[in-house]
């Protein structure tokens, strides 16, 4: 098997698929020098992804890296106060992580990274880079260039990319990418200072016609936050990253009167697209590579989770015989309903509820989110959709 890509998706493909026995070649373009030095990106990890991360030794490595957070707020800026407080604990019956726990990818793909390069059935490549493949009736064949720049050749069953959202499978293998790209991108400034001390929690989303947010707390040394503003398309990377820009903008977030400690930030575009096929052939997609979305309400890495342990399952079948081919296009049944259905759905619900500029319809979705929470039916209901557990439930429903 070859898995392109060792992000989050292909290295809990790769450990799910070695679990049960299956040879696994990992290939990833950055080496072993400069891994860590990724953007951390995702990191609200929800319940149903926590079970899968446990059933391969990966939960109990992140845990002690990472923050649990049962709660979690809604918030409108222009008030400066609460709209809502969600409490996972709703889902006590429904999962035995009845929180997120908030860790970010890099923490993620560093601990995943060890579990595979130990596992005798998977076999890392770093500093490699995929190029293109080739699949026939037998298999496929993926062209690599080595860490000395020389093209090598991998043979497998099959291969999953799992390289991102730029995915060179996808390409290669001539699929759309259907959805649009949001003309204004995201701001993210990380910045160490306990917003606690305002009452906010570990996870905020805050709703204001002129300049949404969100607030995620993260594990240090240093514990960080992380503020995200919405920017102007005409604004220039170097106007908005110039660091007294980025100071007034928390300043008017909240006026401490004191420069914030400023630790990291970046600037990022926000796709909301599905591929329109998940699989041809021997070549499949997974993760990022397969769909993308806003990063309101958590979603990207871990439905791409999903897809992975949903994936290897069923290879694992095909590789012992014991189910052909064709229930990979269960995989493509199940996993694509879910992007498009659950995570493209709900990702565009949730800008349109922190960005809603209308009164009206503000005030109105405040009072629902408020009655919602307040009504422990009404707000399991809530936390299972948001936490993802609905979408596997519904999937699993699907021939
Ligand atoms: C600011 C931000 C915050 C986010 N927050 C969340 C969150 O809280 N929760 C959530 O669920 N999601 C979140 N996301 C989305 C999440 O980061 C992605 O959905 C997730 O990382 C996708 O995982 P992946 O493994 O599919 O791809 P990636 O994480 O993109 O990993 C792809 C891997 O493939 C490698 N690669 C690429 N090309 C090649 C090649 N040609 N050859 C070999 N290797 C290659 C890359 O180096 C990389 O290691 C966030 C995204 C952003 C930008």
């Amino acid at each position: 098997m070859i898995v392109v890509g060792a992000g989050p998706v292909g290295l809990c493909l790769a450990l799910v698929l070695a679990q049960q026995d299956v040879p696994v070649v990992v290939i990833e373009t950055l080496g072993a020098d400069n891994f860590l030095e990724q953007v951390p990106r995702a990191g609200t990890n929800h319940p149903a992804t926590l079970e899968l991360y446990d059933r391969i030794g990966l939960y109990g490595k992140i845990e002690p890296r990472g923050i649990m957070a049962p709660l979690f707020h809604y918030w409108d800026r222009r008030e400066q106060k609460r709209i809502a407080e969600f409490d996972h604990r709703h889902l006590k019956d429904d999962t035995r992580f009845p929180y997120v726990l908030q860790c970010e990818r890099i923490k993620i793909v560093e601990e995943a990274l060890k579990l595979a390069s130990t596992h005798p059935n998977i076999d890392v490549r770093l500093a490699t880079t995929f190029t293109s493949f080739a699949q026939d009736a037998g298999g496929v064949t993926a062209s690599v260039q080595d860490p000395a720049g020389e093209t090598q050749l991998v043979r497998g069953a099959y291969l999953v990319g799992c390289e991102g959202a730029r995915s060179i499978v996808r390409k290669d293998l001539g699929i759309a990418f259907e959805g649009f790209t949001y003309p204004d991108r995201t701001l993210n400034i990380e910045v160490a200072y306990d917003f606690r001390q305002h009452g906010y929690t570990e996870r905020n989303y805050i709703s204001d016609p002129d300049e949404w947010s969100n607030l995620f707390h993260w594990k240090g040394p240093p514990d960080r936050w992380r503020v995200h503003f919405p920017t102007e398309p005409h604004e220039t990377e170097e106007a908005l990253m110039r660091p007294a820009a980025m100071q007034a903008r928390l300043q008017r977030f909240l006026p401490t009167g004191k420069a914030f400690d400023i630790v990291g930030s970046n600037l990022y575009v926000v796709h909301q697209r599905v591929a329109k096929k998940f699989r041809l052939g021997r070549a499949i997609l997974a993760g990022d590579s397969a769909h993308v979305n806003s990063p309101i309400g958590a979603m990207g890495m871990n439905s791409g989770v999903h897809d992975a342990f949903n994936l290897a399952e069923k290879l694992g079948r095909v590789l012992r015989g014991e189910a052909d081919d064709s229930v990979l296009d269960r995989y493509e049944r199940q996993r694509r309903h879910v992007a498009v259905a659950h995570t493209q759905a709900q990702t565009i619900r949730n800008k349109r509820l922190l960005a809603e500029k209308d009164p009206a319809v503000r005030q109105k979705n405040h009072d629902e989110l408020r009655r919602t929470a307040e009504d422990p039916k009404l707000a399991r209901a809530f936390l299972l959709r948001s936490s993802l557990i609905e979408s596997l439930r519904e999937a699993e429903q699907i021939a």
